[in-house]
């Protein structure tokens, strides 16, 4: 009886405290498709769900010892980096060619900063580079070889490109490759049906209600070399803002780009007033359905609320606040 009330008590005033400090909170994504129970084994769950708890912890540790969003969202990029489970850094998609080029972007929703690469094939964490690219240049988006050769000026790790390599995604490339080739033409289309995407993306807001975003990727599978997708496209990947939104989304990039998907989601609330949950809903299960795109988005909001919708079977996802930790995979958990 005595431990009971204890740990009522205690419980209490724990609430009480994380009601009286400023909220904080993070999301992020490991990518949507077609991600269903049949599709993988309860140890690959296992080890999904571990990672993004992993990624989950190593942003939130930032945003606990008073750390700002920016950097709480690097932190969790790079766990997901550095996993081949995930489309981004070690794990990245092939392209048609058997290379990969990476794609990132990071946005800063106090100044609305912001910095992209796009294409890069030596970078071990894109995310970096992309955050280098806001901070130490006078750029927001730096491509393909000049992406790189900055990304190494600035002191980042590099690899060889076949540091990214896996089986796994060799595989899919040589599966892709067999279907698209019988339109006898390079990426001409996608597999349609058979997007494992697994691009990696965070939103957060810091103690100080600063809101950031950064999203990180291989791209899609197959893709002619030289495609960029809409992960380093500000606005359609990657957007935040203090006071309204912050978005990074996976999918087929194609539509992302043309929906321009992220900012059109934070204009709703801007401009519209609506709650982050009613945006999304509109624009996931609206337009992007209606024009006949695949993905989803996780979004935070500028008080820490967060909504995570997505229009396929799954999307590896997570979020943790003051409260409340969860991990999912599933669109029916
Ligand atoms: N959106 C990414 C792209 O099109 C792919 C993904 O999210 O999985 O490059």
């Amino acid at each position: 009886m005595k431990t009971l009330l204890c740990s009522l008590l205690l419980g209490a005033a724990f609430g009480a405290q994380a009601a009286d400090k400023p909220p904080i909170a993070i999301a992020i994504h490991g990518g949507a498709g077609t991600i269903t129970r049949a599709n993988l084994s309860p140890d690959q769950e296992k080890a999904y769900h571990a990672k993004l708890t992993q990624a989950l912890n190593a942003g939130y540790a930032v945003l606990d010892k008073g750390g700002s969003s920016l950097d709480a969202v690097q932190a969790a990029i790079m766990v997901m980096e550095d996993s081949p489970l995930f489309n981004a850094g070690k794990g990245a998609v092939y392209n048609w060619d058997g290379e990969h080029e990476l794609d990132a972007s990071i946005m800063d929703g106090k100044t609305l900063n912001a910095g992209a690469v796009a294409g890069v094939k030596t970078v071990k964490h894109p995310i970096l580079a992309a955050y280098k690219v806001m901070m130490d240049s006078p750029h927001v988006l730096l491509s393909g070889a000049g992406a790189d050769a900055f990304a190494k000026s600035e002191g980042l790790d590099t690899v060889n490109n076949h540091y990214f390599d896996t089986e796994a995604r060799k595989r899919a490339l040589d599966k892709a490759k067999k279907a698209i080739s019988q339109t006898g033409y390079q990426a001409r289309n996608y597999l349609a049906g058979d997007y494992k995407y697994g691009t990696v993306g965070a939103v957060a807001l810091d103690a100080n209600g600063n809101l950031a975003a950064a999203t990180s990727t291989g791209g899609m599978t197959a893709k002619r070399y030289g495609r960029i997708g809409d992960s380093p496209i500000i606005g359609a990947g990657t957007y935040a803002e203090n006071g309204v939104c912050a978005v990074s989304s996976t999918g087929h990039g194609e539509y992302f780009i043309r929906l321009n998907i992220a900012a059109d989601i934070c204009a709703r609330v801007r401009y519209q007033g609506k709650d982050v949950t009613t945006a999304a809903n509109e624009v996931i299960h609206g337009r992007l359905q209606t024009l006949g795109g695949t993905g989803g988005v996780i979004v935070m909001g500028a008080d820490g609320s967060i909504t995570q919708p997505f229009n396929t079977e799954g999307m590896y996802r997570g979020y943790k606040t003051r409260t409340e930790e969860k991990t999912l995979i599933y669109g029916n958990p």
